[in-house]
């Protein structure tokens, strides 16, 4: 991509972000979450140079500052690209262009769980990912711990063995979500992306910048592998000591990981638009 170096980098004013975010009724941290941490990094770096930009600085002044805070060029192209047309959508006001908007800026979120002011966000961890998942979950465990008592009240099992049960099923769920986001994390930092994590109560997602179509597909496949490996060992532990239900349960949530894969949704359809990437790219 040739630019002169003395063009002025493509400004998105605050206004313009403002606008959008009042449009789109977003506040603009929002917006900037979004634009920042949907394909690219969560990091300072990242809104660092979202500052630069909004500032005014000349190109070459921003390419030296990402070259500082080690942004890669393409990153940096396709954020001021979309910043680009975020922009444009929103100089040119109309309906019409405020819901293009909203397209542009969803399909560059790839998903639009962070959208929700109730979300929160953190670098990975170990205990991070295993707070976040234990948040996630929370309505199932809730469900679960409520479905035990009424077995209970039905006087299908002792109050005691139902809560055992439930309690054992939910450990198991919480520990294979925590392993599915850990396996996306690990395999993202090993293609060289720190991951950022973003839940709450019923949602967890994890991003990362974007990666060659290759690695993203490892990345997004590893996830459903750990998970389902661990729930899978439970089932036959479950199995192997006579515990017919616990491995019931456990082959449920190895289902669960396993559908993570269907290709229009969440990791099935990062697989498949990794694999489409990589086929425009071959021809
Ligand atoms: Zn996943």
């Amino acid at each position: 991509m040739s630019r002169r170096a003395s063009e002025r980098c493509p400004l998105l004013l605050p206004d313009d972000i403002l606008g959008l975010a009042v449009g789109l009724t977003l506040q603009a941290d929002h917006l900037l979450d979004v634009a920042v941490g949907a394909r690219h990094s969560l990091s300072q770096s990242g809104e660092a140079i979202l500052r630069c930009i909004a500032d005014g600085c000349r190109f070459d002044t921003l390419q030296a500052e990402a070259t500082i805070l080690g942004i890669k060029a393409a990153d940096l192209y396709s954020l001021l690209d979309f910043l680009n047309a975020i922009g444009g959508l929103q100089r040119k006001r109309s309906p019409r262009n405020q819901l293009r908007a909203l397209g542009l800026t969803l399909r560059t979120a790839c998903m639009g769980v962070h959208w929700s002011p109730l979300h929160r966000r953190r670098i990975f961890s170990p205990l991070g990912v295993l707070w976040a998942s234990l948040i996630a979950t929370l309505p199932v465990i809730g469900a679960c711990l409520l479905l035990a008592v009424v077995c209970a009240g039905a006087n299908l099992a002792p109050l005691g063995n139902a809560l055992i049960f439930a309690l054992g099923s939910c450990i198991i769920f919480v520990c294979s979500i925590t392993l599915h986001e850990a396996g996306h994390a690990i395999a993202a930092w090993k293609y060289g992306a720190q991951a950022t994590i973003i839940w709450s109560l019923g949602n967890i997602a994890l991003l990362h910048r974007r990666l060659s179509p290759g690695a993203e597909s490892i990345v997004s496949l590893t996830g459903p592998a750990a998970g389902a490996l661990l729930s899978l060992a439970g089932g036959i532990l479950g199995a192997h000591l006579a515990w017919h239900s616990l491995a019931c349960v456990c082959l449920g949530i190895t289902l669960l990981h396993i559908l993570c894969l269907w290709p229009g949704y969440g990791d099935g359809q990062a697989v498949a638009s990794a694999l489409r990437t990589k086929h425009k790219g071959d021809t």
